[in-house]
């Protein structure tokens, strides 16, 4: 027989981890809606165009990193599997004419992002993402209001020394001049440079300034910043955005090399770091202003803003300072059987108590009472109910596992029973 194996770079999320993840989901579902943002779900896959145009095709993402899937037919249209989620959120805000709606338009979603990247520790192909996206407010308020709302999700996860680092990369108006400076900056350097950053010299120079290369920290630390070459307004929006962080206390700390890996950043760009760790796993969450990005996909010029927090590296941090959440708890309850044939009475009685609301399991294999009981403990369950003869009478026993007392119940009683006890046990009251 072959060996099956889920895909490299995937990983399945067992039922002893995924505590953690409902939890995160939650806390980000919740987030959002306190903030206003509404839930939106697009497409796992897109049309190429939307991220090759969106993205722009001089990215690692679109040039190395699109899951391209294979057309079924010459004519199919070719898709990719979605490496972010703002193209995707941006195609639909055109595709449903949501610039009648009341601006801005503020959504979130929570879902797997797909790149095809080498894997390794934190880097997946198939990895999760906490994303908000305000579509249709130029700022700078809501720019700060967004990176407030990232720092918060962290720290309500019980993450802490994450870290805002903040840049602005101009706009249409002052990024090429910008860009022409930087290129003839590096050129004198040209031949001195890293393979792959002199590829990037001619296509995508900015890209030079967030190298992870040891060997362009010296180039890199001297070499001229967007944020000192800024135009009027680029700078006032710049100055604004810091005012409003500076009022709400969200500390930041400004880093001229930060520009994003994506082509449609305009303005504000900012990361969230985690101090103190390696690499690639120190970036656990980032986003940033795309005006241009709606216009690119076919709609009118809309600003807009959004962040992805990734979930797989927040959780691999909370796991090792012990945040992560225990296995859920068991059942409330247990349904047992004295007669270890008598499958339908136990099915019965735990179909009932489920209908009424109460997380429970009934032991469905022939197995002594006392077995039934053991694993009834074991599984960190409440209550045992137990159906003995008193049910020809329509009682049973109820056992209150961790008190380690028992009482005969009516069954017409019995959810009633279990939840007023089991409530009274979860606030404090102990075990009547
Ligand atoms: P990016 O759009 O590249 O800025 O990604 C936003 C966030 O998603 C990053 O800060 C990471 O936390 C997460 N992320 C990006 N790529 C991966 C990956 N291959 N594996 C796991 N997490 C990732």
């Amino acid at each position: 027989m072959p060996t099956y194996r889920a895909p490299r770079g995937t990983r399945d999320l067992l039922p002893t981890e995924t505590p953690t993840w409902t939890r995160l989901e939650r806390l980000a579902a919740d987030l959002a809606a306190r903030y206003g943002y509404r839930r939106i779900e697009t497409p796992l896959f897109e049309q190429t165009d939307v991220f090759e145009r969106g993205i722009g095709e001089v990215t690692d993402v679109v040039e190395k990193e699109l899951f391209r899937l294979a057309p079924r037919t010459e004519e199919s249209e070719s898709w990719v599997l979605r490496p972010e989620p703002t193209a995707g959120i941006v195609r639909a805000y055109v595709q449903h004419g949501m610039r009648t709606w009341p601006q801005p338009v503020k959504v979130t979603q929570t879902g797997p992002m797909f790149r095809y990247d080498r894997p390794q520790a934190g880097r997946y192909r198939q990895f999760w993402q906490f994303d908000v996206e305000a579509i249709g407010d130029p700022g700078p308020a809501v720019d700060a209001e967004i990176i407030e709302l990232g720092t918060r999700f962290y720290r309500e996860a019980g993450l802490d020394g994450v870290e805002v680092l903040l840049n602005s990369i101009g706009d249409a108006a002052c990024r090429p001049a910008y860009v022409a400076e930087l290129t003839a900056y590096y050129e004198p350097h040209r031949v001195a440079l890293p393979a792959i950053e002199r590829g990037r010299l001619d296509r995508n120079v900015l890209r030079l300034l967030d190298s992870k290369d040891p060997a362009m920290a010296g180039l890199n630390a001297n070499a001229p910043r967007m944020t000192e070459r800024l135009c009027a307004d680029c700078a006032e929006h710049f100055a604004a955005v810091r005012a409003h962080l500076d009022a709400l206390g969200v500390g930041y700390r400004l880093e001229p090399g930060l520009v994003r890996g994506l082509d449609y950043y305009t303005r504000t760009a900012f990361e969230f770091y985690l101090v103190g760790r390696e690499g690639q796993q120190q970036a656990i969450g980032g986003g940033g202003r795309y005006d241009g990005l709606v216009e690119l996909l076919g709609g009118r010029p809309t600003p807009a803003i959004g962040f992805g927090i990734g979930l797989d590296r927040l959780i691999l941090a909370l796991t090792e300072t012990a945040q992560a959440v225990p296995s859920e708890a068991g059942p409330t309850a247990v349904v047992v059987g004295a007669d270890p044939d008598d499958t339908i009475a136990r099915l019965r009685v735990v179909t009932q108590l489920r209908a009424a609301g109460v997380g429970s399991r009934a032991e469905l294999g022939r197995r002594k009472l006392g077995k039934q009981l053991e694993a009834a403990a074991r599984d960190g369950a409440h209550f045992a109910v137990i159906l003995g003869d008193e049910l020809a009478d329509g009682n049973v026993g109820l056992r209150d596992l961790p008190a380690g007392t028992q009482k005969v119940v009516a069954l017409a009683d019995l959810a009633r029973e279990i939840e007023r006890a089991h409530a009274a046990h979860r606030h404090g009251g102990g075990p009547d």
